[in-house]
C-alpha cells in the first residue's frame, strides 16, 4: 500500500523518533577541527519540511552549526546551474570513492578525476568552477547567497570555526595542490580552497537545512519563499550525487538499510531528500568513525522506516495532496 504523507504522519514520526533517539550516546564529536570538539554533544534536533513549506521540528532545530560537507550540496547544485549537468560530470565526475572523505589515495586512484563533488576533492573542484572566475569575493557571494536562497533564510560563517579550520586543513590544501597537478582545478587552489573552508564553516539550522532539502525535493522552487533557486531538471542529478556518496564509506549501507539520498556532514548535520515528497534533516554532533551523526542518522533511518521514504521501493510513499499519481 502506498503510504501518504501529511503534516500529521509527519508529525507523529518526527516526535517518536526524537524521543526514541534522544538518550543515544553513542560517537564522538570530530575533534581534527578544535571548534567541532567544543560542540555541546548533547544538542539534537529534527526538521521536516513539507512541499506546502510548513516545517515540523523537535529538539534543537534553531542552534546553528557547522554545516561543514552538507554544503557540498549546494555548490555542487550551483556549479550545475552555472555549468550543466553534463559539465559536472565531465569536469568532476559523479563516482562513489568508496573511501574517507578526504581521502588523498581516491585522486591518485582515480588521477584524472576529483570522482564527485561531495568529496572533498570534488568539492574544492567545484568551488574552484563557481564563477566569476579568479574574484574570491564575487564568487563567495554566489555560494553564500545560493545556499541562503535554498535554505529560505541567510548564512553566515561562524568565525571561529573558519579560524578553527583555516587553522588545520593541512590535507585539504595538498589535496587541492593534487587537483592542480592532475589539470583538475579550475581556478587558483588557494582561493578554491579557501572558499571551500569559508562554506563548510557558515552556520545553519536543522530548520534550515530541512528547508533547503525540501527546495531540492520540490524541483528547485524553495516551498516556504516559493522562490525557483536552481533548474527542474537538476533535482535527479544532486539527488542521484548524494544516494551515490552522502555517508562516503558507509553509503551503501546506508542506502541499503534506508532507501532515503541524504548527505551527512562532521558538524553533526544530516539532510535527506525525497523527490516530489519532503526534506528533512537531523543533527546530532557525535560522530560514528566515518564521520556521520550516529543519532541523526538512527533518527532518520527510524523515520524513513516508518514513512517508506525509501525511494527505490515501488510502492514509496507520496504527498497525501497527490491523489492522480495513486492511481
Ligand atoms: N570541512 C570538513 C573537511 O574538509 C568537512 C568534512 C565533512 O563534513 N565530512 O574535512
Amino acid at each position: 500500500m502506498i503510504r501518504k504523507i501529511d503534516a500529521h504522519t509527519v508529525r507523529e514520526a518526527v516526535e517518536e523518533a526524537y524521543l526514541h533517539c534522544k538518550e543515544e550516546s553513542g560517537g564522538r564529536n570530530a575533534d581534527y577541527i578544535p571548534y567541532l570538539a567544543g560542540v555541546p554533544a548533547h544538542l539534537f534536533g529534527i526538521a521536516a519540511c513539507l512541499p506546502d513549506g510548513s516545517v515540523i521540528t523537535a529538539g534543537d532545530t534553531e542552534y546553528a552549526f557547522g554545516i561543514e560537507s552538507v554544503s557540498k550540496v549546494p555548490t555542487a547544485l550551483l556549479a550545475m546551474e552555472q555549468y550543466s549537468a553534463g559539465q559536472l560530470l565531465h569536469k568532476i565526475g559523479a563516482d562513489a570513492t568508496g573511501l574517507p572523505f578526504n581521502s588523498i589515495m581516491a585522486i591518485l586512484l582515480e588521477r584524472d578525476h576529483p570522482s564527485t563533488p561531495l568529496v572533498n576533492a570534488g568539492a574544492i573542484a567545484a568551488c574552484s568552477m563557481i564563477r566569476p572566475t579568479g574574484d574570491a569575493d564575487a564568487k563567495w557571494a554566489a555560494i553564500r547567497g545560493f545556499i541562503g536562497e535554498l535554505a529560505g533564510s541567510e548564512v553566515e560563517v561562524i568565525d571561529e570555526l573558519y579560524r578553527s579550520e583555516s587553522a588545520t586543513n593541512f590535507n585539504n590544501r595538498s589535496i587541492a595542490w593534487l587537483l592542480r597537478n592532475y589539470g583538475r582545478i579550475y581556478d587558483d587552489p588557494e582561493l578554491s580552497l579557501d572558499l571551500y573552508t569559508r562554506q563548510c564553516s557558515l552556520g545553519v539550522t536543522a530548520r534550515q537545512l530541512a528547508v533547503a532539502a525540501a527546495t531540492i525535493a520540490g524541483s528547485g522552487v524553495n516551498p516556504t519563499t516559493r522562490r525557483r533557486v536552481f533548474k527542474a531538471e537538476l533535482t535527479p542529478k544532486i539527488t542521484a550525487l548524494m544516494a551515490t556518496v552522502g555517508f562516503y564509506e558507509h553509503t551503501g549501507d546506508w542506502l541499503f538499510t534506508t532507501g532515503l539520498p541524504a548527505k551527512s556532514g562532521v558538524g553533526g548535520g544530516i539532510m535527506g531528500v525525497v523527490p516530489g515528497v519532503l526534506g528533512i534533516a537531523s543533527f546530532a554532533p557525535p560522530l560514528d568513525g566515518a564521520g556521520n551523526s550516529v543519532k541523526a542518522q538512527k533518527a532518520l533511518a527510524r523515520i524513513a522506516a516508518r514513512l517508506d521514504l525509501g525511494v527505490f521501493h515501488p510502492t514509496h510513499c507520496i504527498p497525501a495532496s497527490a491523489e492522480a499519481a495513486t492511481v
